[in-house]
């Protein structure tokens, strides 16, 4: 029987499948929206996400929400979660076992949303959806399909701050980006299509560990 976001969160309120769990004040599940046609994913929880319980809250939070803003969405719209529900020690990077081991809660969490475009915040989450070993920079400003789901990379809100903020390049480019993600959930035709794969794949293709393929 298929459970219901609220019962994952539950049950991953308390996961230990990971050497993360030691060291966190708490699990950041997500801000998870059944009927949210987008989805982002960062990395993992930082210091403030691991106090408040929250994903991208602070800075980098604010950051996100002003450029929804700028498409005409508000958080609460759309879904955000981290790949590593608990936060490294130090922020250092998450370790292949600690992906592993917390894979299972994000391909549960994007089956239960079915989100129709999924944005990946940085170079981290970029990789390891998309399976590449290329960089955010050469990945960013284009259309992905990853399982008939759009995916659309794009800069870390926090690397835009700790990298010139307002007046850097990048943050041009996150502009750029948000506005694809605009168009693109905008788009009837983009919407037809996706949603038959959708559709489709939810016989057949189902996203799994298998799948990702992660190393
Ligand atoms: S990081 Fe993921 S797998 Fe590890 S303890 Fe936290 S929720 Fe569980």
């Amino acid at each position: 029987m298929t459970r219901t976001l609220v019962e994952v969160a539950s049950e991953a309120a308390v996961c230990t499948r990971c050497r993360l769990a030691q060291g966190r004040t708490q699990v950041v599940f997500g801000q998870v929206n059944a009927g949210a046609d987008l989805l982002f994913i960062g990395e993992a929880p930082g210091f403030h996400e691991d106090k408040q319980g929250e994903p991208f809250v602070g800075a980098a939070g604010n950051l996100l929400n002003r450029m929804l803003g700028e498409i005409g969405l508000a958080r609460d719209e759309v879904s955000v979660v981290n790949v590593i529900k608990c936060r490294p020690p130090g922020n250092r990077d998450p370790q292949p076992d600690e992906i592993e081991a917390c894979t299972p809660w994000l391909v549960e969490q994007i089956s239960l949303i079915q989100p129709k475009v999924i944005v990946t915040l940085g170079n981290f989450a970029t990789k390891y959806v998309l399976n590449t070993a290329t960089g955010i920079t050469r990945l960013r400003g284009q259309m992905h399909d990853w399982h008939g789901r759009s995916v659309i990379p794009t800069f870390h809100p926090a690397a835009i701050l700790h990298g010139g903020g307002e007046k850097s390049r990048q943050f041009e480019l996150l502009r750029e980006d948000f506005e694809l993600v605009r168009r693109t959930l905008a788009a009837p035709v983009a919407q037809a299509q996706i949603q038959a794969q959708a559709q489709a794949q939810v016989q057949t293709d189902e996203p799994s560990i298998d799948q990702l393929e992660l190393f």
